[in-house]
């Protein structure tokens, strides 16, 4: 199924549950506007390149549209149009002041030097700075881009617009980024756990996590989670997974990647083949690395009690049901993804006031701001009787319905 497709399954039963038209269900569906450019690249051995980007705009009834950039093979419009609305989703669960929107760029960074890295983004903000702007739309990193990226994307808007720091978050701290946005997604699905378990009375000490995917979110999550007690007992990352029943020391494991370019072969514990680590023997699961990790080829294996979406989109529609009917919790990526947009629009506030605030007020907001969203959910889910997917996607619709209705965008 492609990620389109599932966005779209997850959407029409949220609809169904608010019992929403066909009318209402086209007009927030149906992206505000799309973007292709074509990219052309002097690469380093003289030759010409060309790449394709994206930029998908899906909404922007609650305020300027928000969403990240993506450096990756798979990048296709689908893709692209699949994350765009999520992320008006997101932004609306969060009840931060956004709407949604997301880029890519197809192309595979590992083939990419530095200087063709950031000849590409600056010819891509070419292409779409004339729809982009701090309140028009803001992009942030996603899979395979950085604080290094935003950092050129800010400087090439503002050659064309005047210094505008705003226009893009995620940027590194001491150029207009914030404090924690970096751990911030990390961050928030440990938050999204910890509320989940105090929900039912319960703690994160002596879980045993897997983490599949051991990049910034990945990382951060493992981190964080060993840091509150978890007993992290596997990692991945697209060369293969490690594994320490006893808990991996995720700092270190960590370092070795760094240096080795993978964690595959840490010392620390014993090696596994990456899709294996899914299967394991554990009480929590989060996938941290890309979407549609978990499907119909797969899910009959999952062992988890609890999966935590950190990824977007981790979960296909059919093994979503197949889970649920086993008694699988899912905190869905609506939710327990959120991190990062949120401590972006705390970036972004900073920005505006040219005010930095504290690491410690950073984390002290985000956690504030995902307690109050998650008391929404749960009452929102009691209030509707429905599983927690579906009460996330459906307190997000009915906040950009009743959005689209006051400003009279009907
Ligand atoms: P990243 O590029 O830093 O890390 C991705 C990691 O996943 C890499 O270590 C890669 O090796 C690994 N990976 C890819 N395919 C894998 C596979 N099949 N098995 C095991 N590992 C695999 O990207 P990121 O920023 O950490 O993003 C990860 C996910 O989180 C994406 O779905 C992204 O959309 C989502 N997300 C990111 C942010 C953010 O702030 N960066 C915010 C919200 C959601």
């Amino acid at each position: 199924m492609k990620p389109l497709d599932v966005t779209r399954a997850y959407f029409d039963k949220a609809c169904d549950l608010l019992g929403y038209s066909e009318r209402v269900k086209t007009m927030i569906w149906t992206p505000h506007r799309e973007v292709k450019v074509e990219i052309v690249l002097k690469n380093d051995q003289e030759d010409i390149d060309t790449f394709t980007g994206y930029r998908i705009q899906h909404n922007n009834a609650r305020g300027p549209m928000k969403g990240g950039l993506r450096y990756h093979p798979s990048v296709d419009p689908d893709e692209v149009r699949s994350l765009a609305t999520l992320m008006t989703l997101k932004c609306a669960l969060l009840d931060l002041p956004f709407g949604g929107a997301k880029g890519g760029v197809t192309c595979d960074p590992r083939t990419l030097s530095r200087r063709e890295l950031e000849v590409i983004t600056r010819k891509f903000v070419e292409g779409i700075q004339d729809v982009m702007g701090p309140m028009v739309d803001i992009p942030a990193p996603d899979v395979n881009t950085d604080g290094q990226v935003m950092a050129w994307i800010m400087d090439h808007y503002s050659r064309f617009h005047g210094f505008s720091p705003a226009v893009v978050t995620g940027k590194p701290v001491n150029l207009y980024g914030s404090p924690g946005r970096e751990a911030a997604t990390g961050r928030g699905a440990v938050i999204a756990l910890t509320e989940w378990m105090r929900h039912n009375e319960r703690s994160l000490s002596g879980l045993r996590v897997a983490v599949q995917g051991f990049g910034n979110v990945g990382y951060h999550a493992a981190r964080l989670a060993e840091e509150q007690g978890a007993r992290v007992i596997a990692v991945s990352d697209t060369q293969g997974a490690v594994v320490r029943e006893e808990g991996l020391n995720v700092k270190e494991a960590r370092e070795h990647k760094s240096q080795s370019g993978t964690v595959a072969d840490y010392p620390g514990g014993d090696s596994l083949d990456e899709d294996a680590l899914l299967a394991l023997d554990c009480d929590v699961l989060i996938p941290s690395a890309l979407g549609n990790a978990i499907h119909a080829g797969n899910m009959k294996g999952i062992r988890a009690e609890v999966i935590v979406e950190a990824a977007n989109g981790p979960v296909s529609d059919e093994a979503d049901r197949h889970l649920q009917e086993r008694g699988v919790e899912m905190i869905p990526d609506l939710f327990a993804s959120a991190g990062g947009v949120t401590v972006s629009y705390f970036e972004w506030v900073q920005n505006l006031q040219q005010h930095a605030w504290s690491e410690e007020k950073v984390n002290g907001a985000l956690l504030a701001r995902m307690q109050q969203s998650f008391q929404d959910l749960i009452e929102f889910r009691r209030a509707h009787e429905s599983d927690l997917r579906t009460a996330a996607y459906a307190l997000a619709l009915e906040r950009v319905h009743t959005a689209t209705i006051q400003r009279g965008l009907l």
